[in-house]
Formats: structure tokens, sequence, C-alpha cells
């Protein structure tokens, strides 16, 4: 006889990864359980920039705005050469219609998270910190948990078991998922000290280029800290106390005006680069840093995995509710890509950071990720322009039928999937749960024909898109049954 499950879903670790998939869980009613070995949330600032795609998904989430709030745009960045001081402001292009976010943001990775837990606590759920998986095993239905905690350890049943537990997962080496990559032999310290003797609203930057001499102190706006980033000593472990950081200071800066007053949080670290083999055995599931890790060059890894939880949390859900399981083995097939092609890119900019010529260009705000060929995807041949299958679904500012402004990214928002037709006459398909559908020339109007350049479509042509904010389908209204096949395959059915 079947097992009771306690719950649908164990997330192992509350980190940024872990909390975005526990809020898309929260947000389509999925029962779950968010556990932390930590008896408290992490308190770095480690993970410090959002890039543009990830804050389009806060938007999704409805954090957004706090977020920017707790945080502010990356300063000039100021190096101290032998020449004098020379400022480098970020001069990202323009927000243009389909992309309303070109900057990247600098907020404490603490204080994103701690915004992540308030929209948890708004749907009504908490992490659970200080209880740690212990140990699992799985069969066909489900996964069988032991989490210990101060007041003993506890056997859970559930549907499923996420691995959001960081670099070195527990999951990952229970399953015996290799983590195949190397170490990038660059040792490093981050920090977070309060200074005195500095100027706040610059990242002030020395050794730049310099290997081994490197040495930064960034302001952490939403508080009083600045994030030290350093090459570490050659010899001997870090002193990581507030004088041994101030003697590293003084030995790099030449300046005896620099003093680390305190450390509110500090770590050493060598850089890795890494990609677990596989993403999925069974029922258990990896993400984040427990499925991939790489220097913190081009602040992607914060990025890359709540985006993984994004592209996760919505198909977990689906197959839930009924949607064959095939489906979760799609995040595998998308996201191990992204990250492969991420390993590439940090690797790349670690490289010139240490040549002193870091070039952050658009590959870094994570804009043009998609999943183009995915299994997922309606083929489209013979389509040569606009979007396709795969891409990203850009934003565009429409009016509604009542003349109110609005914008895709707002019909977009929530857990539905879309669909969108172009002028297509009295052509539709039938309502199902889950799907919406919007009409421009019928419930919203393309004022300023941003949805047609954004999206090229022709009169008669309908786009189908994601709950993860990517094109499925691009179609003429011949092809509204392959659609509909395609919702079926989703799990979003006719309503009878
Ligand atoms: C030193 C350093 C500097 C970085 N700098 C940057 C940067 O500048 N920009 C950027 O984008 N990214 C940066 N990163 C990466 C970024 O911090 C990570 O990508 C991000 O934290 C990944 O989130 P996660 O939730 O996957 O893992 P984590 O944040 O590591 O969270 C994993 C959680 O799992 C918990 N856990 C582990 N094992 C268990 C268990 N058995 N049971 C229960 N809970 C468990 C841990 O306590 C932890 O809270 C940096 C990382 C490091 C280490």
């Amino acid at each position: 006889m079947a097992r009771a499950y306690h719950t649908d879903v164990i997330i192992c670790g509350a980190g940024p990864t872990g909390l975005t998939l526990a809020i898309e869980l929260a947000r389509r009613n999925v029962a779950f359980r968010l556990i932390d070995r930590s008896p408290q949330p992490f308190p770095g600032s480690r993970g410090k920039g959002i890039q543009p795609r990830t804050q389009e998904l806060l938007e999704d989430l409805g954090i957004l705005d706090r977020v920017v709030a707790s945080g502010g745009e990356y300063p000039t960045a100021r190096s101290y050469t032998d020449a004098g001081p020379i400022d480098r402001a970020a001069t990202p292009p323009p927000p243009t219609p389909a992309e309303p976010y070109h900057l990247a943001l600098l907020v404490p990775q603490f204080l994103t998270e701690r915004r992540m837990r308030e929209r948890l606590a708004e749907l009504g759920h908490a992490a659970e910190f200080g209880r740690e998986l212990i140990g699992f095993e799985q069969d066909d239905d489900g996964v069988t948990a032991r989490i210990a905690g101060a007041d003993g350890a506890e056997t859970v049943r559930a549907r499923y078991l996420v691995g959001a537990d960081g670099g070195s997962s527990f999951v990952r080496k229970t399953l015996g998922v290799a983590f195949p990559g190397r170490s990038l032999g660059v040792a490093a310290i981050v920090a977070d000290v309060r200074v005195d003797g500095l100027a706040w609203d610059v990242w002030h930057r020395w050794g730049d280029g310099t290997r081994g001499r490197e040495f930064s102190l960034c302001p952490l706006y939403g508080t009083d800290l600045y994030q030290l980033m350093a090459a570490a000593p050659a010899e001997g472990e870090p002193d990581l106390t507030p004088a041994g950081l101030t003697a590293l200071a003084r030995e790099r800066t030449g300046r005896d005006d620099i003093v680390i007053r305190e450390v509110a949080w500090a770590s050493a670290f060598t850089m890795q680069a890494r990609l677990a083999d596989a993403y999925r055995v069974g029922r258990v599931l990896l993400a984040g840093d427990a499925a991939h890790c790489h220097p913190p060059t081009g602040a992607q890894g914060l990025n890359t995995s709540v985006q993984d939880a994004y592209n996760l949390g919505w198909k977990l859900a689906a197959v839930l509710d009924g949607a064959p399981a095939g489906l979760l083995d799609t995040y595998e097939e998308e996201r191990r890509a992204v990250a492969a092609d991420m390993l590439g890119l940090t690797k790349r900019l670690l490289g010139e950071a240490r040549a002193g010529e870091m070039r952050r260009g658009r590959d870094v705000t994570q804009l043009d990720i998609g999943y183009r060929g995915s299994s997922l995807g309606l083929p489209c041949p013979g389509r040569d322009k606009g979007v396709l299958p795969g891409d990203r679904a850009p934003d565009a500012p429409v009016t509604g039928a009542a003349g109110q402004a609005t914008r895709l990214f707002q019909l977009f928002r929530g857990t539905h999937w879309t669909l969108l037709g172009y002028e297509p006459g009295t052509a539709a398909i039938a309502p199902r749960r889950g799907l919406r559908i919007h009409v421009v020339g019928g419930d919203i109007r393309d004022t300023w024909g941003h949805v047609r350049d954004a999206y090229g479509l022709e009169p008669g042509e309908w786009a189908l898109i994601r709950p993860d904010g990517y094109v499925a389908a691009v179609t003429g209204t011949a092809g509204l049954g392959s659609i509909e096949s395609l919702l079926d395959r989703v799990g979003v059915r006719p309503v009878h």
C-alpha cells in the first residue's frame, strides 16, 4: 500500500534558490516544507548584483520595488592607479519598451533574501531554520527524508525533494551526482565591514590588473557596510578580524587612514567552476549553487540560481497537478545549458578582471537567455522575424480597451500561461484553467505599435507565453490546434 505523504515538496535550503522556489509553489497552493540547517538566515552580502532579467522575475513575484528600495544602483568604480584615481561610471543603454530594466542593481544578498521571506510570509509560509536534511531515499512514488532539529529528528514523506542546498550540496552528494570542473586557483576574501576614512559614493578599487594585489571596498546601499573583496594573501590563513583586514588594507592601498572598525560577516574561498552531471534523479532535483558554481565575476551566481527556481517552480506545480512527469526533464534540458554558458562567461570575465580590463557587456544582463530548441517549444519552420519559441517574451506598453495604460508584463504577472492574439478576427480557443487570453484589437490596443515591434506578429497570429515569461509557440490561426495540444501536455486543460 502506498504510504501517506506529509507534504508535496521538501525544499532543502532557504537561500535565494529555495526561497524563490517556495514563493513559486506557495502562489500555486502547493504544499511544501522549506528547511535550512542554519539556525538563522544567511547574514552576508555576497551575491549583491541583481541583473535586469532577474528584476523582471522579481516584478512577477511582486517584490521588485521592495528589493530596489533595499539597495541602489552600482556606484561609480574608482580605480587607484600610479597615475592617480580613474573613475568609471556604468553607462548602460536606456531602457526600452521591450526591456524596461537595463541597470544592474546592487542589493546585499541578505536584504534580497529578507524581501523574499517577507513575500513568502504574505503567502502564508515561512522557512524553518535550524532543521537539517540528514538523509533520504526515494522510490517510484516519493521521497522519504530524515530531518534533524534541536527537538530531535523526524521522518518526512514527500512526492519530491529539491536540493537548493548550495555548492557543497548534501543532496547532490547523496544522489552520487558528479560535480566535474576545477578549482580556478584563485583564493579570495569577501567580507562586510564598517570602515572609517573613505568616501561613501564610489566603489574603491586598488590593484586592478595586478594579480594577487586586488583589494576593493564597495558601499552597500541600504546598510552602513562596505563589501570588501580582496585576493587572499599568498601565504597562510587570511586574518579576517578587524585588525587583520585593516593591516591588509594598509598593505594593498598604501594608506593608513582606512580603518576596518567592525566585521559583520566574512568568508575566505577558492574560486571554482563546476557543473552537476544531472539536475534530476527520479524525484529529486538540484537547483542553484547545488547544480553549478563559478567565480563571482559578472554577478551571475545568485541570478542564475533564482532563475533555475523560476524555471522549475511552475513545472513542479504542473506535474503535481497531473501534468506528465516528463515535463520535469525540460528543467535540466533548459537550465543546464544556461549554466554551462554562464560558467564560460564568468571564467572569461575573471581572466579579463585579472588583466585589469573587465568588460561587462550585454551578456551579463541575462536578457538574451532563452530556450530555443527546447522540447517544450512548438517548432516554427520558416519564421524569420520577431520572437521564436524559447525566446524571452518582451514587455510592451499597451492600452486597455477602456483606454487605461498597461503593459504586457502586467498582463503576464501571476502563475498563468498567456495566449496573445494579434488582430485575429473571430478565431479563439475555449477558456482553460491557468490560461489567460488577451487579444490586440480586442481587450487591448497596441496604441504605440510596441507589441508589433517586439513580437513581429502579423494580423491573425498568436503567441503563447509560459508562466516564466518565455515564448512557447508562435502560430497563425490554423495552428491553434497545436497550441491546444501543447497546453494539454503541460496540464492546462479545458474546463468541462
Ligand atoms: C564568497 C562568495 C561570493 C559570491 N559573490 C557573488 C556575487 O558577487 N554575485 C553573485 O551573483 N553571486 C555571488 N555568489 C554566489 C551567490 O551567493 C550564490 O549563487 C547564491 O547564494 C546561491 O544561492 P543558493 O540558494 O543556491 O545557495 P546558498 O545561498 O548557498 O543557500 C544554500 C542553503 O542551504 C542550506 N543547507 C545546506 N545543506 C543543508 C542541509 N543538509 N539541510 C538543510 N539546509 C541545508 C544552507 O544553510 C544555505 O542556507 C557568491 C558566492 C560566494 C560563496
